[in-house]
């Protein structure tokens, strides 16, 4: 297969926000998009900024600054999580917010994309002073957020408690309980069933998928994962469950391999126990650069962005590379694993679980009428089974890689709903 990208037009840089942009423009000339909706959906709808004084447990008063983004909302109201972190920028949000819209729309659910965060430490905050932040942010965005307009979700160190806090301070505003208002809640009050491992569950479906087109056994397939939070390790878990040799496996503080599979259960015990997979007995100490570059057949990113780079691509030996992280993989890296024929799942398809049990979560709370977990199961599979030959299909017309591909889908159908819609007034 030949590429007929222009593929120097994304450019690796820093500022994400300036990437995503640069990744729509390049899927914008790959399918002839119309000037104006380019235009249109390279900038975010709505971006609300805020401040927000808490009491911290000392007595002290401190101000926190925070950001929701909207970026589309042609197809529904807007859907994306809330992130905590010191480092949290306006450019990562409005990014975030833009690849929110794009997966929504691949995964054909009827949202936009939005984002928020609140520059903040979390792991150096009590949980008083954490409730204390969240309800006052609440307050402050809750002028663009609700069941019909913009639905939060969990993020980076954001919590089913910190969902809960919000769920509460909003219906406390409305005099009523609105659990719609945000999804990834503790069950008891609206959350769904299968929410916690969907990301992970997703995952796994797609790689199903891949393993069949590519006519590769699912028994004894070679797994390696690096991250082993709410994605890798429930992807380690559920992968081994159903037949996959779980070779190597890491944290932020190393990893651990073993030709011939891992003891995922062990492992996972381990983890709760020390904190950490490593010193695991059930196998060699690696590092992260050496899982990425050992010998396995399907790779698993589940932690940060841009591990995977022009410098190691070359080394990678895996057949399958399933992004359950968001941009792990770098524009030169992928041009690389291209023309090596290592096929690429990309964030916005292979991570898209967590999001479509969001989904699912939203119809259950408006419904008040909640599923059983096997049902929840199977409507993911058949949106996650659909999503990967419509990526496919696309990559194929244009002769790209399954990243365009799946772009090519949501773009479209983002598109065709802002084109649809036409411009107000
Ligand atoms: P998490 O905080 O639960 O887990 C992150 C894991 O990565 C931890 O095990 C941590 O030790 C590990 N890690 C941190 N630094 C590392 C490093 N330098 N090398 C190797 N491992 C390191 O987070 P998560 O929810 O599992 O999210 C992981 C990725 O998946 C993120 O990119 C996130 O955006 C993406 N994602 C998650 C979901 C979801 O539902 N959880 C949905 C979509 C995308």
């Amino acid at each position: 297969m030949t590429t007929t990208l222009d593929r120097s037009a994304v450019q690796s840089s820093n500022n994400v926000w300036q990437m995503a942009q640069s990744q729509l423009d390049d899927v914008a000339r790959l399918i002839g998009l119309n000037a104006d909706v380019h235009a249109y959906l390279r900038e975010p709808k709505r971006v609300l900024e805020v401040s927000i004084p808490v009491r911290m447990d000392t007595g002290a008063f401190q101000m926190f600054r925070g950001w929701r983004v909207q970026h589309n909302m042609s197809r529904g109201p807007a859907k994306g999580g809330i992130r905590f972190h010191p480092d949290v920028s306006l450019d990562e949000i409005k990014a975030l917010a833009m690849w929110m819209t794009w997966k929504c729309a691949l995964a054909n659910i009827p949202f936009g994309g939005a984002k928020g965060g609140v520059i903040c430490n979390p792991k150096a905050m009590s949980m008083q002073e954490l409730e204390h932040l969240t309800r006052r942010f609440t307050s402050e965005i809750s002028i663009i957020i609700g069941p019909e307009k913009d639905i939060p979700a969990p993020d980076v160190y954001t919590t089913p408690q910190i969902m809960a806090w919000i769920m509460d301070t909003f219906s406390m505003q409305h005099g009523y309980s609105i659990p719609g208002v945000v999804t990834g809640k503790p069950i008891s009050i609206g959350g769904s069933l299968g929410r916690d491992k969907a990301t992970a569950r997703g995952c796994m479906f797609v790689v199903d998928e891949a393993m069949r087109v590519l006519d590769l056994p699912i028994e004894g397939a070679r797994v390696a994962v690096q991250g082993f939070g709410n994605a890798g390790l429930h992807a380690a878990a559920l992968m081994s469950a159903a037949g996959y040799r779980i070779v190597a496996a890491s944290d932020s503080q190393g990893g651990v391999a073993n030709p011939n599979g891992l003891d995922v259960r062990g492992l996972i015990s381990h983890k709760t126990e020390t904190g950490s997979v490593t010193g695991f007995s059930g196998g060699e100490r690696i590092s992260n650069k050496e899982l990425l570059e050992c010998d396995c057949d399907v790779l698993v990113p589940a932690a940060l962005e841009k591990v995977i780079t022009a410098e190691n691509a070359a080394r990678i030996k895996a057949k399958i590379v399933a992004e359950a992280a968001n941009g792990p993989t770098l524009p030169e890296a992928d041009r690389i694993l291209f023309d090596r024929g290592i096929m690429v799942l990309p964030d916005i398809l292979a991570n898209a679980g967590g999001v479509t049990v969001s989904y699912f979560e939203w119809v259950q709370d408006l419904q008040e009428n909640f599923w059983e977990e096997s049902e929840i199961n199977e409507r993911l599979k058949k949106k996650m089974v659909r999503s990967f030959h419509e990526t496919r299909a696309e990559a194929e017309r244009y002769k790209v890689d399954l990243r365009h591909g799946a772009y090519a889908v949501a773009v479209g159908r983002v598109a065709e709903a802002t084109s649809v819609r036409g411009l107000y007034p």
